[in-house]
């Protein structure tokens, strides 16, 4: 196509003089269906914030702390001090279980090993003192008659 200098009309290119006005000047030809397209710029990347470190893994805690004194304690009262460090050992353990961010396994450990040792040195306490027979404290190995 191309446009008649004298009144703008579009006239096909092989057109020696305008259909509109009979005028014989016209444009460059262009053609009709290529207008001009702006290129469309690719999408924003939104910016990818880099995760602190300090966020990355939660802080440590004094109830983490508590998670390891209650694992300690309810291990070293299976060698004595029973009464005290069992009970301490469960306290410790549930509060680190619950409140603290790390160590739940240990946690969860130091809570069985403590209620288990306690159970079995309060069964042990009571036979000594004649509380309770042997049914009460005899397991399945290594009974003797
Ligand atoms: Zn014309």
């Amino acid at each position: 196509m191309k446009k008649c200098i004298n009144c703008g009309a579009d006239n096909k290119n092989e057109n020696s003089f305008c259909s509109i006005c009979g005028g014989k000047e016209f444009s460059e030809p262009y053609s009709s269906d290529t207008a001009p397209v702006q290129p469309v710029p690719p999408p924003a990347q939104p910016p990818v914030q880099p995760v602190p470190p300090h966020i990355q893994k939660k802080p440590f805690s004094f109830f983490d702390v508590l998670t390891i004194l209650g694992f300690v304690s309810s291990i070293v009262g299976l060698w004595g001090v029973g009464f005290v460090l069992e009970p301490i050992g469960v306290l410790a353990s549930l509060l680190g279980f619950f409140k603290g961010s790390r160590y739940k396994g240990l946690a969860a450990a130091g809570i069985v090993i403590a209620v288990i040792a306690f159970i079995i040195r309060l069964f042990m306490t009571l036979y000594d003192n004649n509380v309770l027979g042997r049914w009460a404290v005899d397991g399945i190995l290594f009974y003797n008659h």
